[in-house]
């Protein structure tokens, strides 16, 4: 099978001018959603159809640690918040335990002890339509490694090649339009990060006024060891 092309820098540039568009764009509570989701078309819309293993309920990825942008973890605190008062409560509640559970745990603690992320419902992804762009992209084409590799054995997973490279262009598509807007932005902790956004209902407006509310939650803050 022919292997599908890479996307181009040209399309990096060009994601990245239309994403600064939505964080620069003059309705303040659309910036972040409509960037966020410009972000997920841009995979969805370039990914590769690349045969891979994963299938609905299938969730050992979602027990991995995740990063995302800061828009994208207002998207889903909008998202936890637009829930029916019966599962919104519960979901934040099981987000803030998370937080909590996993505030200075190392990375390979987390790994060890197979946290489940808290947006899991019933095994599946309670907010699919909003998940990061790190949810998306991360696929395998061999179940059987991702067993083995949930039951700690040391094998690599082997992922669609093309969906790691769109993954580290939009990545550097989304730091170049918050550079564009001055709007602070890194990789964040996805866990910490959104018991960050749900705690405060003005978190989203303080970023957009530039300040860096999430920086506590910055993924390169996690220990490794
Ligand atoms: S956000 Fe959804 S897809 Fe991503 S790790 Fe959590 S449950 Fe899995």
């Amino acid at each position: 099978m022919r292997r599908p092309a890479l996307p181009d820098a040209a399309a990096g540039t060009r994601i990245a001018r239309q994403l600064a568009g939505y964080l620069t764009a003059p309705r303040a509570e659309t910036r972040a959603p409509y960037a966020a989701r410009a972000f997920h078309r841009a995979f969805e819309t370039m990914a590769a159809k690349e045969p891979v293993a994963c299938r609905a309920g299938c969730n050992y990825c979602c027990h991995q640690v995740v990063s995302a942008r800061a828009a994208e973890i207002f998207l889903l605190a909008r998202a936890v918040r637009a829930l029916p008062p019966d599962a919104a409560g519960p979901m934040a509640a099981r987000i803030r335990a998370a937080a909590e559970t996993t505030r200075d745990m190392a990375v390979a603690e987390r790994h060890r002890r197979n946290l489940p992320c808290p947006i899991l419902e019933d095994g599946r992804c309670r907010l699919y339509a909003d998940r990061p762009l790190a949810c998306r992209a991360f696929a395998s084409t061999d179940l059987e490694a991702c067993r083995r590799a949930f039951a700690h054995e040391p094998v690599p997973i082997p992922v669609p090649r093309q969906a790691m490279a769109l993954r580290g262009l939009l990545t550097r598509a989304g730091e170049a339009a918050s550079r564009a807007a001055r709007l602070p932005d890194d990789q964040y902790e996805l866990i910490a990060a959104l018991a960050i956004a749900l705690d405060d209902p003005a978190a989203e407006e303080k970023w957009l006024a530039g300040g860096d509310v999430l920086a506590p939650a910055a993924a390169r803050r996690l220990a490794a060891g």
